[in-house]
């Protein structure tokens, strides 16, 4: 069973409420802080995942549908365009999936992990490029 103090850096675990690690000087975190922090992860991420995904969905149809008569869309782009746009899309719902990840490993284990943190910074990265080559394409 896991104890309600923890420290984040040389994983000592206390019962105590020292406020800082008797073994490197370091603030201990509160299990119950993690989790509360992992459901301001896991909320966000999930909503915008869900927002993204019916996004994507549109934004392909409209993109399949630009040259039928009729489509009243206004997509100009060619393909390789297309394709920018959708893997931006693709990566931000990559991205808020991580949070949900982030989020749900916290409450799960009241700790962070961090191989997650990791990959949301990479998939941050990711998008933030992606976003870069969309808006030089203009
Ligand atoms: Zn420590």
């Amino acid at each position: 069973m896991a104890q309600p103090y923890f420290c984040g850096k040389c994983k000592f675990e206390t019962g105590e409420p020292m406020g800082t690690c008797p073994q490197c000087g370091r603030t201990l975190s509160k299990t119950s802080t993690i989790r509360l922090l992992g459901w301001a992860l896991v909320l966000p991420g999930g909503l915008l995942a869900a927002g993204m995904t019916v996004l994507t969905v549109n934004v392909a149809r409209m993109m399949g549908n630009a040259g039928d008569p009729g489509a009243g869309s206004r997509f100009t782009g060619d393909a390789g365009e297309a394709a920018v746009i959708l893997a931006v899309l693709g990566s931000v719902i990559a991205l808020s999936l991580s949070f949900v990840a982030a989020g749900a490993w916290q409450i799960i284990f009241g700790r962070r992990n961090k191989l997650i943190i990791v990959a949301v910074l990479a998939l941050a990265a990711v998008v933030y490029l992606l976003g870069r080559a969309v808006t030089s394409m203009n």
